[in-house]
């Protein structure tokens, strides 16, 4: 059946709900589109205080309070020295940052956005002002006025249309959830060390995510996707491993991998389509800001889409890149211990 006047959003993720849920308030009539696949796994994310805002202009707010995500007390930070410093969430005056259930998390925003269509993007065409999308299995065409891609970093939209990615770092995520040896503990971790750094993160469930981000390159050289030598350099961290329990491991999931880095579309909008999150750009899990801005985000776009600027919004999604990219850079180049080592070198090359 063909659908007209409408805005099809691909991928259900913060972007995509945040970007549905405001052209619906809007009046606007959206369809939404997702694989739909239990996440398989848990990044073990932090979301600011600062995002209540977005929460809130969403209607969610009272629905992520009773949700059970846990408070962080702040974290431990090995990083530009010897010596730890606790980082209290008490210095922040929004307060504590929150530790998600991703699951649970994307579940709340659905809700708010309504059921996606379980399906897969594999085609799109434009021809004057209509969209024709396809989709994998078979499922039917359907024709549309508007397309986001909120698709994450694969940028599924923005591929098909040959619109290029730049690729600003190949930092990877290697992490597996454990189960947390001290729950008490409510500080999260974090830990450099010369091929990279540790994160170390609580999440709902007496559970923790422990995170290695290195380069692709080293991880392939040294085969730290593999578990017996993962385990082995979070045995010989100063503190990770010990904040893991480690040598009495108890893993609750495998390991998992996952592209980290910094990367953004070369454009971010063009004739009837814009990139909105991960999709737009995607940033290095050391700045704690990709949930932020894929809810803000998705509220400028949904914004933009039902009668602001376009224009204005991808500038400013290019504007706040750029600044990012500046602010990642001067966090990256605190660290003094490990000079000349692979992992810091190529930092450096790619500043
Ligand atoms: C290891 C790791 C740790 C992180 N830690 C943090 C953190 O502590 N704090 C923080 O703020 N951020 C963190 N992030 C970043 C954060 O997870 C992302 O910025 C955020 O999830 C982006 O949301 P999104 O909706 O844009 O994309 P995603 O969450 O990636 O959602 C994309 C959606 O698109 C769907 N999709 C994919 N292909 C198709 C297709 N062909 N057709 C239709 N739908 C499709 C997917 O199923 C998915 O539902 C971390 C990321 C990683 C990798």
């Amino acid at each position: 059946m063909a659908l007209t006047r409408t805005v099809a959003v691909l991928g259900c993720g913060p972007s995509g709900t945040a970007t549905a849920i405001t052209m619906t308030h809007a009046g606007l009539d959206v369809i939404l589109i997702d694989p739909d696949r239990a996440p398989d796994w848990e990044p073990g994310e932090g979301l600011p205080a600062v995002a209540a805002g977005a929460l809130r202009t969403l209607g969610v707010w009272p629905a992520f309070q009773t949700a059970g995500h846990l408070r962080s007390s702040g974290f431990l930070s090995c990083w530009g020295s010897d010596e730890p410093a606790f980082r209290s969430a008490m210095l922040d005056p929004r307060g504590p940052s929150w530790q998600l259930d991703r699951a649970r998390f994307v579940r709340m925003l659905r809700t708010a956005a309504g059921s996606p269509a379980a399906r897969r993007l594999t085609g799109a065409r434009r021809d004057g002002s209509v969209w024709t999308m396809s989709f994998a299995d078979d499922n039917p065409p359907i024709t549309v006025d508007f397309v986001v891609d909120a698709t994450g970093r694969g940028s599924v939209l923005a591929r098909l249309l040959n619109v290029h990615r730049r690729v600003d770092s190949r930092l990877v995520g290697i992490a597996a959830v454990l189960a947390n040896p001290d729950p008490a503990d409510a500080a999260n971790l974090l830990e450099a060390v010369p091929y990279g750094w540790w994160y170390v993160s609580r999440v709902p469930g007496d559970r923790l995510v422990v995170a290695l981000f290195t380069d692709a390159s080293i991880a392939g050289r040294d085969r730290l996707t593999a578990l017996e030598s993962w385990t082995l350099m979070l045995g010989a961290t100063r503190r990770a491993g010990r904040r893991a329990g480690w040598p009495r491991l108890r893993m609750l999931s495998a390991l998992h991998t996952a592209a980290s880095g910094s990367s953004a579309l070369e454009r971010f909008a063009g004739p009837g389509w814009l990139a909105v999150g991960d999709a737009a750009c995607a940033h290095d899990p050391l700045s704690a800001r990709g949930l932020h801005d894929a809810l803000t985000g998705g509220i400028a776009a949904g914004e933009a889409i039902a009668g602001g600027s376009i224009d204005d919004y991808a500038s400013d999604v290019a504007a706040g890149y750029h600044r990012y990219l500046t602010e990642l850079d001067w966090y990256y180049r605190q660290e003094t211990r490990f000079p000349g080592t692979p992992f810091w070198t190529a930092r450096q090359s790619q500043s």
